[in-house]
């Protein structure tokens, strides 16, 4: 048999599905990939049921049925101001991994460089190997996972094509302020590089934070391939809807990679969508406060397990320093979990370039029943890590 491409040994298949895989196996509680276990609104329910019946089994325009652009358009405008045209500026994609991957095709060429900061949301580094881009890594160091702007100057001076932000962070919880943002949009103009953003946890962010659309930062525009997605937003991950938004011109190359690579989302998934697009204000309002009161029913188990926790300031994961459990690497004890606490978490080194191994993320959006059955099972590593000290 000939050899498999060599690019695809230099990753692993995702460690996040993976443990998703373990979970079930075990009949864990699922705290690892990140999935509401709860409905999407029923706006969106009635809205699927109507479009089954509807004109919409055939592939819809490649780039994304012109009703779906259209309320994507101003959903996007009335929230971060910028004014986006349909059929200029929007790729509708299978969900913001794929956003993600043809934002990268389309920047960048065989052999440039892309700034990824770690710790990072897995598929990053894979997108930029597979579109033949080498990731150069930029620590964002605990607590707050800020970045240091020398280190970060000096992986600009290697002439990267472009840079990769997630905000709201996974697996942080980090959001990033406008400061920051501008520091990071500075260094981009300086030395002409894409950024290329990753906002599908734009409505899940804490009081007091807010969330900054980079695209809309003075100048910014020409320069962001903003990637999202609707998973997040309307609890609907299996449906597998996000998009690309850029200048015209990007837009334009951007779309042959998309039609070349999935010709295109659902159709009657994007004219189901729709009525999510369309969701008053107060929806979103109410999806913060959704998330606000999980994370603040799953972090005081957390708190009583005595184990040291990131806080997320934004998105829904919370990243537990296991170390002391006296485990010597992070799978381990992420498998241990599994197997004799209940609870999947991701083991925390799939997302650092550096050999970390302190962390196993856990995720919240789940129904408060579930997480406080899984917070019962967790507060359980009090004694374990008592114990271990003793022992
Ligand atoms: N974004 C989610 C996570 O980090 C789900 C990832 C996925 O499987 N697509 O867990």
């Amino acid at each position: 048999m000939p050899p498999t491409a060599s690019r695809l040994q230099v990753f692993t298949e995702s460690v996040i599905r993976g443990m998703s895989r373990l979970a079930s196996r075990h009949g864990a509680i699922n705290l690892a990939q990140g999935f509401p276990d709860f409905d999407p609104p029923e706006e969106l329910l009635v809205a699927l049921e109507r479009a089954t019946r509807g004109p919409h089994h055939q592939y819809a325009v490649t780039w994304g049925a012109p009703r779906f652009r259209e309320a994507l358009a101003r959903k996007i405008t009335r929230f971060s101001s910028v004014p986006i045209h349909p059929d200029e500026h929007l790729v509708v994609t299978c969900g913001s991994t794929e956003a993600m991957m043809v934002a990268m095709m389309t920047a960048c060429n065989p052999g440039d460089k892309v700034i990824v900061f770690s710790p990072f949301y897995e598929n990053y580094a894979a997108d930029a190997i597979l579109s033949g881009a080498q990731p150069i890594y930029v620590p964002l160091r605990p607590p707050d996972f800020d970045f240091c702007l020398d280190e970060l100057t000096r992986a600009f001076e290697q002439k990267p094509k472009a840079i990769v932000v997630c905000n709201p962070s996974n697996p942080t919880g980090k959001v990033f302020s406008r400061d920051e943002l501008m520091q990071i949009l500075r260094l981009a103009e300086q030395h002409d590089a894409f950024v290329i953003t990753d906002e599908p946890y734009e409505h899940i962010v804490f009081e007091p934070r807010q969330h900054e659309y980079f695209a809309a930062l003075p100048g910014a525009f020409e320069r962001t391939i903003t990637c999202n997605s609707l998973s997040k937003t309307y609890s609907i991950t299996g449906w597998r809807l996000g998009y690309v938004q850029a200048a015209p011109q990007v837009i334009a190359q951007a779309r042959k990679v998309h039609d070349f690579l999935t010709v295109g989302a659902a159709a009657p998934l994007q004219e189901a969508a729709v009525a999510g697009l369309e969701l008053p204000d107060s929806y979103y309002a109410g999806l913060r406060e959704l998330y606000t009161r999980k994370r603040d029913v799953f972090l005081p188990y957390l708190r009583e397990t005595g184990l040291p926790f990131t806080e997320p300031q934004g998105a829904y994961y919370v990243m537990l320093d296991v170390s002391s459990l006296g485990f010597a690497r992070d799978h381990d004890a992420a498998e241990w979990l599994v197997r004799e606490i209940g609870v999947a978490g991701v083991p925390g080194s799939s997302f650092f370039r550096e050999p970390e191994h302190r962390y196993v993320r856990f995720h919240f959006a789940k129904r408060e029943e579930t997480l406080r059955a899984a917070g019962e099972k967790l507060v359980r590593l009090r004694e374990v890590a008592a114990s271990r000290k003793r022992g």
